[in-house]
């Protein structure tokens, strides 16, 4: 049976090999075409049913009436936008015909904000084989594009096996959730298991073979998938999926190109120059130092079962215990540390270890068995065909080299020392390469293999040493000692550069690193606007390590900290100690700067699964944020007792979530009261109050009244005052706190607080936007709480401000019709 797809898009038909995402290029969702868009809707290739909608609007996958299966993605990394310049048309279940729109696109915003608009539109029908392609060029909305061949139904063969069942629970962790880069790999693990993968979540549930399957699930970060193995061995199996859904999603930041990929293309090749992919960015020039780490040697490759055993063990033992050392010593980074958790887990790994001790007890020495077991897995790794995977072999081979250094007591750091500057030449190398104290200092690294997103490239980059991987074996001709220039950011290396260019490029490092220096030193000033006002830029944060980055990046305090994060990994609340010790590590992060710690807001569109709630017919209405602490006292207690202990007075603002009325601060002023007392803290410790209901912003000036401070809560205020559901898809672009609704609200709060002279700021995701920055402040906010990134940009544009100026856009903003007329305003004037 022969199916026709016609162009969703109009514009320039790419191969799906050029895809500037290897998930796609390698064809691992699926094989189909590219479309560079040149118009601003997705209209429905054929006619069927829309199986899945991406929750923010960027992918959508359609089922034709013969069983066909399309999944059209718009753009690369287009997730991270978070539904911004996406609106979707249609929704799952929904039936099309050919033409239909599906998502309208803001292309300006997305091609702004993603790395790529290239959209891939792929068959992900399993046997589904595409027969006509359309030529690379342009086309319009609605030409043939593919046509998709079906296979003959096959008769399943039944199986007699002997099968059983593995059952495991696995959360997301913090990141896109399953969008189609996880659902990829997923997949491609499933796909190698002879036998049923389910996994379920939402009461969905999803063949995790097929991606679009996976996709339909809707699952984000926080979610707890059930992941269901039927076949021969499933506990093995299903511990290792549940391992690569643990694992998340690996920072591509620091490989991401300021230069798209095609325009890398494009650049041509010049003799003495080679090509290669980027892992860590920079440019760097050094003598090239040549490195090869070679195998532990194994002198005896059988043992005693027994004595093996113990011999293992204790090795397992030493090496977790040096790994956990490097983990918490302060002077670890934050990478290295994730990291090292990640090679205790390997040397933990069930699966591995479990043959492993099969091999001893056939007797095998524990050093034969585990390299033995472990290249085995190697192996397996790289061929899932799933680079991130194979990215992960070397991982295994440093734990192998420093388990068996420990085994046969042989010394692991065969590697001598690098000089200083050198760029270091391997083939791979493991992470603990950049561990060791011995290669501090080195200029760069060029890999002949290697991956761009390994451990050793996410090491690179946190120590800002410039990295390319898959350079070719052209590099092991590189002469010791000779100079070369790695330039990341072109994605090249030039085997053998002039004087004059050498001097160029010290000339080039020389001014590189003076301008990183001003911006640091910027975004690390106070921020007033040019007729002096001074506004304050705090960050949102969930953790330690967040507060770290945004004090990095020029945060002055923390406008929100969000507890419920802390309690998302727990399955029963965390104590009072433990929580204390968190709160006081974000602080000390911090040093000093004000640190706003929101009470726990659960419920609504934060479940949580350490406190299941009842259902409720409309949680967004019901028992969250202050309602449900009021109820939960004791939680509400421990949560500031823990909070009081943690934090140093001076240092500590509480806030409260989802205020509607003055009386819930009484009341938690006098629990704070009483707990200040208990704990022997005589200073007065500020509580201020969410603005985040209509009203609460109705009613600022009651609640500032018994508040400390006021901060706007916009995300909630959108929602409520818009009476649209912010966890809606297909209302997602519509719940803008740039409507003149929400702008009124601010204005009435900030009122609310000038009355008694009350500190307000904004924590909602409006406070973010750099754009906005002029109208929040004109609108009254002394102090905007932004996510980490746009810190130094936000402060950039606040310094070029005036206040009245800011005040006559936000009285020319409230008087607009929509949050689109708003959005043109702030575009207007931007120029
Ligand atoms: C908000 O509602 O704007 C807010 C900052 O809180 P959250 O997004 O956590 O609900
Ligand atoms: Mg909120």
């Amino acid at each position: 049976m022969t199916v026709s797809i016609y162009a969703p898009l109009a514009g320039i038909v790419r191969a799906i090999e050029q895809v500037p995402d290897a998930v796609f290029a390698q064809k691992i969702v699926g094989d189909g075409l590219a479309i560079e868009p040149l118009s601003d809707r997705v209209v429905a290739p054929f006619g069927g049913k829309v199986i899945a909608v991406a929750p923010t609007g960027h992918s959508i996958t359609l089922q034709s009436d013969g069983g066909v299966e399309i999944l059209i993605h718009v753009g690369i990394d287009t997730v991270a936008l978070g539904g911004r310049g996406f609106t979707p048309l249609v929704s799952p279940g929904e039936v099309v015909a050919t033409g239909d729109a599906l998502i309208a696109l803001d292309l300006d915003h997305i091609a702004g904000s993603a790395p790529s608009l290239v959209t891939p539109i792929l068959v992900t029908t399993p046997g589904a084989v595409i027969r006509i392609k359309a030529d690379a060029g342009p086309i319009s909305a609605g030409d043939l594009f593919f046509e998709v061949e079906l296979p003959a139904d096959e008769e399943r063969q039944a199986k007699g096996d002997a099968q059983s069942t593995a059952h495991i629970l696995a959360t997301l962790p913090a990141g896109h959730g399953i969008h189609a880069r996880p659902a990829a790999r997923i997949s491609a693990l499933a796909r190698g298991f002879d036998g049923e993968v389910q996994i379920t979540c939402h009461d969905r549930k999803a063949d995790a073979k097929s991606v679009t399957a996976l996709l339909t699930l809707g699952a984000v970060a926080g979610d707890q998938l059930d992941i269901r193995v039927i076949g021969t061995d499933p506990r093995a199996f299903a511990v290792q999926l549940a391992a690569i859904v643990g694992e998340g999603e690996a920072d591509d930041s620091s490989a991401a190109s300021p230069l798209p990929d095609e325009a890398i293309a494009a650049i041509p090749l010049q003799a003495g120059q080679l090509r290669a992919v980027r892992a860590a960015a920079g440019l760097a020039i050094g003598p090239v130092f040549h490195v090869a780490e070679a195998d532990v040697a194994i002198a005896v490759e059988t043992g005693e079962p027994g004595a093996e055993r113990q011999r293992l063990a204790a090795a397992r033992a030493r090496l977790t215990q040096q790994l956990t050392a490097r983990a918490s010593d302060p002077g670890t980074s934050d990478a290295a540390a994730a990291i090292a958790h990640a090679h205790i887990a390997l040397l933990d790994d069930i699966a591995l270890n479990d043959k492993v001790a099969e091999l001893v007890a056939g007797g095998a020495s524990a050093p034969f068995a585990w390299r033995q077991v472990s290249r085995q897995e190697e192996e397996a790794l790289r061929t899932t065909g799933v680079a991130r995977l194979a990215e992960r072999a070397i991982d295994l081979r440093d734990i192998e080299r420093q388990l068996l250094a420990e085994l046969t007591g042989t010394a692991s750091d065969a590697v001598p020392g690098v000089p200083k500057g050198a760029i270091v030449v391997a083939d791979d190398l493991p992470p603990s390469f950049l561990l060791d104290p011995a290669h501090a200092g080195i200029g760069g690294i060029v890999l002949s293999a290697g991956g761009a997103t390994s451990h050793l490239a996410i090491l690179a980059a946190a120590s800002a040493i410039p990295m390319l991987v898959a350079a070719g074996d052209a590099t092991a001709a590189l002469p010791q000692g000779a100079d070369i220039i790695l330039d990341a950011d072109r994605r090249l290396i030039e085997t053998a550069p002039g004087a004059a260019r050498i001097a160029e490029v010290r000339t080039d490092l020389a001014k590189r690193s003076a301008d990183a220096a001003n911006a640091l030193a910027l975004a690390a000033q106070d921020c007033v606007t040019a007729d002096g006002r001074r506004i304050e830029i705090f960050a949102n944060l969930a953790s330690a390590n967040d507060a770290r980055h945004s004090v990095a990046m020029g945060a002055e305090g923390c406008g929100l900290l969000r507890t419920e994060f802390i309690f998302a990994e727990f399955d029963t609340p965390p104590s009072e100690e433990w929580q204390a010790g968190v709160y006081a590590d974000i602080a000390a992060a911090l040093d000093g700067r004000p640190l706003i710690i929101r009470t726990l807001d659960a419920g609504g569109d934060k479940p949580l699964r350490c406190l299941p709630f009842a259902a409720e017919e409309n949680p967004a209405l019901g028992m969250r944020g202050i309602r449900f602490s009021m109820e939960r006292r004791d939680i509400l207690e421990t949560q500031l007792r823990a909070m009081v202990r943690g934090v140093p007075s001076g240092q500590l603002r509480i806030m409260l979530p989802m205020v509607v009325e003055p009386g819930e601060l009484r009341d938690v002023r006098a629990l704070l009261d009483d707990i200040r007392r208990d704990l022997g803290v005589a200073a007065p410790i500020d509580l201020g109050a969410m603005i985040e209901t209509p009203a609460a912003a109705m009613i600022a000036d009651l609640i500032a009244a018994e508040a400390d401070f006021l901060s706007i809560g916009s995300n909630d205020l959108a929602q409520y005052a818009l009476a649209m559901d912010r966890g809606n898809p297909g209302l997602s672009a519509r719940v803008d706190a740039l409507h003149p609704a929400v702008l009124r609200l601010i204005a009435a709060a900030a009122e609310g607080a000038q009355k008694h002279r009350r500190w307000f700021g904004i924590c909602g995701g409006i406070a973010s936007d750099p754009d906005a920055a002029a109208l929040l402040i004109g609108l009254g906010c002394q102090e905007l709480s932004s996510v980490a990134g746009p810190i130094p940009q936000i402060k950039e544009r606040v310094r070029t401000l005036d206040f009245a100026a800011c005040r006559d856009l936000a009285r020319r903003a409230c008087a607009l019709d929509s949050a689109d007329a708003v959005r043109t305003l702030l575009e207007e004037e931007k120029r």
